[in-house]
């Protein structure tokens, strides 16, 4: 039997969000039976591997060989819209990757294999206040969670760009404090974290989201677990990419992570 095909989406308008930020929209026929509701949703983009079935990224698709099949590269819905239906996916551009590759090379018209929305991995509104803290990865992700947060949320979001130019205006409960860090990664990886363990910790029992670079999340995470020994059901940490290593490479490592964390 042949494999269902991911959708097949068509880039309807890119734009720069930020000094290292796209944005791409995508639409199409293909969208109309998209969920609703599913902003901080994660989608797979799938890329043609060049070396492999003359390099067809239908001939892939339909290929049982997961060495033939295309490349997978995980990106947040940003913004989601109807009538007509679009999504917005915000890139960050970094030296090679194809997914950075392509977001910076595509063109209103192409079109693009996009499997998903996965589940979306939401801040519980349940707490006495809130730490939500990533990098530039998850700043698609951030926004959508600033903006669920209750008018009467305490708490911080400290968010790591790569430069000034990177700062976006995200608007923020009242007694709830926005920090950006200013890190174009030739600084190390302690930056984040410098920021986040600089804070006062409030009264009550906190709900944590994280998100960021691996080494940077497992220092996080270990600050917010061991130091502050909050419980484990009450942080949400995880890594989106790895310094070094391709999604595949990183995908592999965060398994294994994982594992050693439930261990
Ligand atoms: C749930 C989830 C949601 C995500 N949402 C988003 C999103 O909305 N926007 C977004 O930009 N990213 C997002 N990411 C991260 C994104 O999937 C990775 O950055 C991915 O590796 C990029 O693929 P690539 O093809 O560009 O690079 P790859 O082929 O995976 O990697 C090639 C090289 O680039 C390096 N690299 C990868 N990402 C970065 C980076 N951000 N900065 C510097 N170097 C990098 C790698 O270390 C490697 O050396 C998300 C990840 C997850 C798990």
């Amino acid at each position: 039997m042949s494999r269902p095909l991911p959708r097949k989406l068509i880039v309807l308008n890119k734009q720069k969000v930020s000094g290292n930020m796209l944005r791409i929209t995508l639409g199409g026929d293909a969208l109309e039976d998209f969920p609703l509701d599913q902003e901080s949703g994660y989608i797979k983009l799938h890329f043609a591997r060049e070396d492999v079935l003359g390099g067809d990224i239908e001939q892939q698709l339909r290929s049982d060989d997961a060495k033939a099949r295309p490349m997978l590269r995980t990106y947040t819905v940003r913004q989601q819209r109807q009538n007509p239906c679009e999504i917005d996916v915000d890139f960050v551009v970094h030296e090679g990757g194809p997914a950075s590759d392509w977001a910076i090379h595509c063109n209103p018209g192409e079109q693009i294999y996009v499997a998903g929305p996965g589940k979306k991995k939401l801040i519980n509104l349940a707490a006495d206040w809130f730490f939500i803290a990533g990098d530039m990865t998850a700043l698609p992700a951030i926004s959508v969670n600033l903006a669920l947060l209750p008018a009467d949320a305490r708490g911080y979001a400290v968010i790591e760009v790569l430069e000034e130019a990177d700062i976006q205006p995200l608007p923020v409960p009242e007694n709830f404090e926005l920090y950006w860090v200013i890190n174009n990664h030739k600084q190390g990886t302690n930056l984040l974290l410098d920021a986040v363990t600089a804070l006062p910790v409030l009264a009550g029992a906190p709900s944590v989201w994280l998100a960021c670079e691996f080494t940077s999340m497992r220092a996080l995470r270990q600050y917010f677990h061991s130091d502050l020994q909050i419980k484990r059901r009450n942080v949400y940490a995880s890594s989106y990419w790895k310094h070094g290593l391709t999604e595949e490479e990183h995908k592999l490592l965060k398994s294994a992570d994982t594992q050693k964390e439930l261990d």
